[in-house]
């Protein structure tokens, strides 16, 4: 047997294609409505928001689309990122599980999310887009978007999360040296802003506040575009760069994961890491187990309900059809800010209904044990969020262990964690609480959802 613990690809080994995992599911995602006539919207009612080659992705039914060369030249300045059998954590766990994992902290941003990134900013400069707004919770997907933007010198504006902006401070400055402008979220510079101020000046923000600003900007001036870090359907798909290079460093391992695991704000890291492995389980009928694991305190997998919903809070983006706690939902201020969205990804949510994934929601505590865990076997520090896939992998070794059974676990690693030391601080320091939604908290968040109900 191999005792070889790092396995990496040449740069010819960057996929050319990303996956695109509609093209091999048994049921195709349902459209998205308008959100004022609540009828299914063409990708044309797309265009004030997304260049159109992004437009085309997002409905395309293609199970291949292929990477542009300029996207490749620069994913070489990070891919293909490193796969590691984790054979310290093994032993500290004492475990006949063989446990791997897929690591995206390698990126300039530190996290999987530039994988997106700059496939939208090059996409967005190739149809002359000048300015780009978005949004950012921790500040990971803000920070990947404005190097992105300044590799194609497109100006990035960044709405990012009140709690996190104030939790976060230097994950702004990233983005300014990056040369985006940030703005702590709900502003005054908004309609969308305002109205959150009006009714609730200490608004700590969320996701979906900081989506309506960032929307609104783009949607009411021309020569700006909108870009999301997570949830739709393209975004997904760029990030099945990480699972093709898992599928050939597992390979190189001679291995096949048992189970996959990741964790879950909106699903493209998961839907990256596991994609590509899901594309045997659907195709040849191959038993691999994905895991998405979300907080407790954030539970739309878990404990939401299947139905049409907005994106944002105020009500701006097209209705999809998706597992939420209802779009008007703000999440307890848990440290993983970029696992604090309402809802899930169309296709993710599709196929948790139809059983093809699995969910779990874990307690904050227990994940930021097993990053402390990892840390001290592995050495990397992972990402708060991160910590959410190290939990659930802890617990299928320690299962196996109890089993004796070995099994091949493989989990995403899809980012450091060196600027939440907060974070970590508050964890040594016993300042994090448990914290789980109580069933009148999820019935009064699920009560408020006033969209269609999705037809049987
Ligand atoms: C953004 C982020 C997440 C959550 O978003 P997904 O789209 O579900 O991946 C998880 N981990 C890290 C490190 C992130 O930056």
């Amino acid at each position: 047997m191999s005792e070889q613990t790092k396995f990496v690809l040449p740069e010819r080994e960057i996929p050319e294609q990303w996956y695109n995992i509609v093209a091999d599911m048994p049921n195709k995602p349902l459209p998205p409505l308008h959100p004022g006539t609540q009828q299914p919207i063409g990708p044309e009612a797309l265009t004030p928001l997304f260049p159109m080659e992004l437009i085309k992705q997002e409905v395309s039914q293609d199970p291949w689309v292929g990477i542009p060369e300029e996207v490749r030249d620069i994913y070489k300045l990070w891919r293909p990122t490193p796969l590691f059998r984790a054979r310290q954590l093994e032993k500290a766990l004492d475990t006949p599980a063989k446990i791997y994992y897929k690591y995206e902290g390698v990126s300039p941003a530190g996290s999987h999310k530039p994988n997106t990134a700059v496939a939208q900013a090059y996409y967005n400069k190739m149809e002359g887009v000048k300015r780009i707004t978005t949004e950012t919770g921790a500040g990971q997907w803000g920070s990947a978007l404005a190097f992105a933007c300044n590799l194609f010198g497109i100006d990035c504006e960044v709405y990012m999360v009140r709690i996190s902006y104030e939790q976060k401070p230097y994950r702004k400055v990233m983005m300014n040296t990056w040369g985006a402008q940030v703005f702590s979220s709900p502003t005054n510079r908004t309609e969308a802003g305002r109205k959150i101020l009006a009714s609730d000046p200490d608004s700590p923000g969320s996701l979906g506040i900081a989506i309506s600003e960032a929307v609104e900007v783009a949607a009411t001036n021309d020569d700006a575009k909108y870009s999301l870090g997570s949830v739709l359907n393209h975004v997904l798909m760029h990030q099945t760069v990480i699972g093709l290079e898992a599928l050939k460093q597992m390979e190189m391992a001679g291995d096949f994961p048992d189970i996959i695991v990741a964790p879950f704000g909106g699903g493209s890291n998961f839907a990256g890491i596991s994609f590509p492995f899901l594309r045997y389980k659907l195709t040849e009928g191959k038993q691999i187990r994905a895991i998405a694991v979300e907080p407790t305190s954030c539970p739309k997998l878990t404990r939401g309900v299947f139905r049409y919903d907005f994106g944002d809070t105020v009500g701006m983006t097209p209705l999809l059809p998706m597992y939420t706690l209802g779009h008007t939902f703000v999440p307890a201020k848990i440290h993983a800010g970029g696992l604090r969205y309402h809802g899930a990804g169309v296709i993710v949510s599709q196929l948790l209904k139809d059983g093809i994934i699995e969910a779990q929601a874990i307690d904050q505590l227990e994940t930021f044990e097993a990053g402390v865990t990892f840390a001290r076997a592995e050495g990397v520090i992972p990402a708060p969020e991160a910590n959410h896939g190290i939990a659930v992998a802890i617990r299928e070794a320690l299962q196996a262990k109890e089993e004796g059974k070995s099994k091949t676990i493989l989990f995403n690693l899809c980012g450091h964690g060196n600027f939440d030391m907060s974070a970590y601080e508050a964890y040594f320091a016993g300042k994090l609480q448990r914290h789980e939604l109580t069933q009148e908290e999820i019935d009064a968040a699920v009560a408020l959802i006033d969209t269609p109900a999705i037809p049987a």
